[in-house]
């Protein structure tokens, strides 16, 4: 028998505080995002009706159109987590609360112009490509922090944090390592930008999560183990 969508909000929500519990962290220090790519409007209803807010995707038109269906329910977060091509910049910036995949200037450049003023400012996290064979996508550590100045100077972002997914590890040692170094990495960027918002690592998801935890994450994506599996 397949769970519901509360079943299996409820199990992600008593994975995420029994983790951070053996992390010998506070229960609510971190957020879970619940990652909606491919899934329909009535399903995040549904996790909505459960108390989820937060809520990531990564197609545009596709979450644009899942919007829309959910026009009545006026207080989502929307988090846009997928890679981000200069064409569809507009729509981000004015559709969504954050923008988990920053990796490039002119991106941000587009997003900080494109904000529409009365929303406030975009939040932003950088993805970094920490486990650099795992993906083209994320900038890598040697611009980062050149990228983290210059997102730090836009007038409509926020600079939140920083994001990775690193590549598929199948024992817990292995997986803690780049989310140990993206946390090494986070410390140096709070000492290099000490005026800017930094509070945000965003990593771990459905496979992963324990050892994001374990390693400092303050938000993480769960897709699968909330969703069930994409086709
Ligand atoms: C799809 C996706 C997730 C969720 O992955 P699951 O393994 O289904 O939990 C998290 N983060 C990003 C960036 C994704 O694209």
């Amino acid at each position: 028998m397949t769970a519901t969508i509360a079943e299996s909000l409820s199990s992600a929500r008593q994975r995420l505080s029994q983790a951070l519990q053996d992390a010998g962290r506070n229960v609510d220090d971190a957020l879970l995002l619940a990652v909606s790519k491919t899934k329909p409007a009535d399903m995040l209803r549904e996790a909505y009706e459960h108390g989820q807010r937060n809520f990531g995707e990564n197609y545009v038109q596709e979450a644009i159109d899942k919007q829309h269906r959910l026009g009545d329910l006026d207080d989502i977060v929307w988090h846009f987590i997928g890679p981000l091509q200069s064409n569809k910049t507009r729509e981000v910036a004015s559709h969504f609360d954050w923008v988990h995949s920053v990796d490039r200037e002119k991106i941000a450049r587009r997003l900080s112009e494109q904000r529409p003023e009365e929303m406030g400012p975009l939040n932003i996290c950088l993805q970094v490509n920490i486990s650099s064979e795992a993906s083209k996508s994320g900038v890598s550590l040697d611009k980062l922090d050149e990228l983290a100045r210059q997102v730090a100077a836009l007038p409509h972002l926020r600079l939140r944090g920083l994001m990775a997914i690193p590549a598929p590890a199948d024992n817990p040692r292995q997986q803690r390592e780049p989310f140990a170094h993206l946390r090494q990495t986070f410390v140096h960027l709070r000492e290099l930008l000490p005026d800017a918002p930094l509070d945000t690592l965003s990593m771990g998801m459905s496979a992963d999560m324990e050892a994001a935890v374990f390693e400092g994450a303050t938000m993480v994506r769960l897709g699968t183990a909330i969703f069930g599996a994409r086709d």
